[in-house]
């Protein structure tokens, strides 16, 4: 590819490059991902349990827990694999995490009036009353129950509650690539449909990455590509007839002996 084309090519995307992760015990689990993920599309990671679909997205993050060794992430042309969590989020990064850990003492209130404010001059700034307001229009949209906006952030919430606490910041902060790990576990039917289509509604104006071991998810979400990540590498990427192949015959098909 000539350097003009590829800067082109860079410009509205995600790109991973070559990616090689360790952990802080010296373990590689990732052996050289590469992705690249538009705005407006759709790629679904899927992968047996333990083939580094977390560690990805932790890497692609920037929690110091995941070494890069190798290789490169870039948003939109900037190289960001060096800076932190922080400022890739500034670019427009946002992970939903598969564990959301339960923060005491953080309300889950303001925490997302400051998660919002984050970074926006102050002319710009939500006031308190205002965001108040659309938060209680959204959690009546998220079926949550009122109280819960004055609780500590996915203290005591259930399962189903931090799942659609991790969709309800995605949704209030409007992020330029999304990258979602298992938003699906943990939920009941009625909370994975409402889920997917919440992702689905919004999934236009970003780039989305959609981890998943399983295929139920799909039936909701349409992914424009499927990769399938076993042992820390991409094994296949297709279309969605890929989740088909591995309906029928599992990830089995992909680990070599
Ligand atoms: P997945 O999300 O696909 O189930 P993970 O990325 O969570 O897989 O884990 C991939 C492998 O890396 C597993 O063998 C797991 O035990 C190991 N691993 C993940 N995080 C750590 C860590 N912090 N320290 C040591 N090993 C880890
Ligand atoms: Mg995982």
């Amino acid at each position: 590819m000539d350097l003009e084309f590829s800067a082109i090519m860079n410009k509205n995307s995600l790109v991973i490059s070559n990616l090689y992760v360790q952990t802080n015990d010296g373990k590689e689990i990732l052996h050289g991902v590469s992705l690249r993920i538009k705005k407006g599309e759709i790629h679904a990671i899927m992968g047996p349990n333990g083939s580094g679909k977390s560690t990805l997205a932790q890497a692609l993050m920037g929690n110091p827990n995941y070494i890069i060794t190798r290789g490169k992430i870039k948003i939109d042309g900037i190289d960001v694999t060096k800076l932190s969590p922080d400022k890739r989020a500034q670019y427009g990064l946002f992970l939903g995490f598969q564990d959301p850990v339960e923060i005491p003492g953080v309300n889950f209130g303001s925490f997302l009036r400051m998660a919002v404010n984050e970074n926006k001059k102050k002319e710009k700034r939500i006031s308190p009353i205002a965001f108040r307001k659309q938060l209680l229009e959204q959690a009546d949209v998220f079926a949550f129950k009122k109280d819960i906006l004055s609780r500590n952030l996915n203290e005591g919430f259930s399962g189903g509650e931090k799942k659609k606490s991790e969709i309800l910041q995605l949704s209030l902060l409007k992020p330029v690539y999304a990258i979602l790990d298992e938003p699906d576990s943990g939920l009941d039917i009625d909370g994975l449909k409402f889920i997917a289509r919440t992702i689905s509604s919004l999934s236009h104006k970003f780039g989305l990455a959609l981890i998943t071991h399983y295929q139920r998810i799909l039936k909701f979400i349409k992914p424009d590509f499927i990769h399938v990540l076993v042992d820390g590498k991409i094994a296949e990427t297709g279309d969605y007839v890929l989740v088909k192949k591995i309906e029928k015959k599992g990830y089995r098909q992909y680990i070599k002996n």
